[in-house]
């Protein structure tokens, strides 16, 4: 079986394709088959955007696709960026903007009120465009006043985990290597469940 990451987001891309490599499937790269097409991530929910990208990406290459739409839900915040998170200070992907503009929202709001968790939604499409798996992954953390670590992507830096026992807690999502983040990270822990899974949704489709 041949598995098609589907984003053009090469953190994503790393962190999905270290996650996928114990598996026995044989994990395509976008830039292997000439990049998957840009979709407009116009849905309203996580679910919506990730099946709609990974549809996408398998109607357009014919291999089983995997996609992730994910990103940051501040309590305090009413759950912005949600959605919203990679385009949040407008230009798609401007991780600097973005993270200005959270922390300018955060001013003032004390520590015990800067709750977040980062989500995570992966779906599996058939190559003929069917929706196999939607899966939800979650971490919580708290925003921090300044950026810590240098690791990671997006809103790490600003994200520390705050869930308790585990070796991670304490740090910022970019203190961590790609392997630390993984193992608790919102993706990574979709991921696993999507391991798990995912011999049953390939045995039922042959
Ligand atoms: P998407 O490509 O529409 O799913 O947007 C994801 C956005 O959410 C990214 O651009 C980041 O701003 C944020 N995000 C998602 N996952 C992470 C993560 O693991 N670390 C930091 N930011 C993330």
């Amino acid at each position: 079986m041949k598995l098609l990451l589907a984003t053009n987001n090469e953190h994503k891309r790393l962190e999905l394709e270290a996650a996928l490599a114990p598996l026995a499937v044989e994990v395509v790269t976008p830039a292997a088959i000439g990049g998957v097409p840009d979709v407009d991530e116009d849905r309203d929910t996580f679910a919506g955007n990730a099946a709609k990208k990974a549809v996408s990406a398998a109607r357009a290459s014919g291999l089983w696709a995997l996609a992730d739409d994910s990103g940051l839900e501040v309590d305090h915040l009413g759950g912005a960026p949600g959605v919203r998170s990679a385009r949040y200070a407008g230009a798609h992907g401007d991780d600097a903007a973005n993270n200005a503009r959270v922390l300018a929202e955060l001013g003032g709001v004390p520590e015990a009120e800067r709750g977040a968790r980062f989500v995570s939604v992966l779906a599996l499409a058939a190559p003929d465009g069917t929706v196999a798996l939607e899966i939800e992954g979650e971490a919580r953390g708290r925003m921090l006043t300044a950026p810590r670590g240098t690791g990671g992507f997006g809103y790490d830096p600003l994200f520390l985990f705050t869930e308790e026992g585990f070796p991670q807690t304490g740090r910022t999502f970019a203190e961590l290597t790609l392997e630390d983040k993984t193992a608790v990270s919102h993706r990574g822990r979709a991921l696993r469940e999507l391991l798990a899974r995912l011999p049953d949704v390939l045995a039922a489709a042959r």
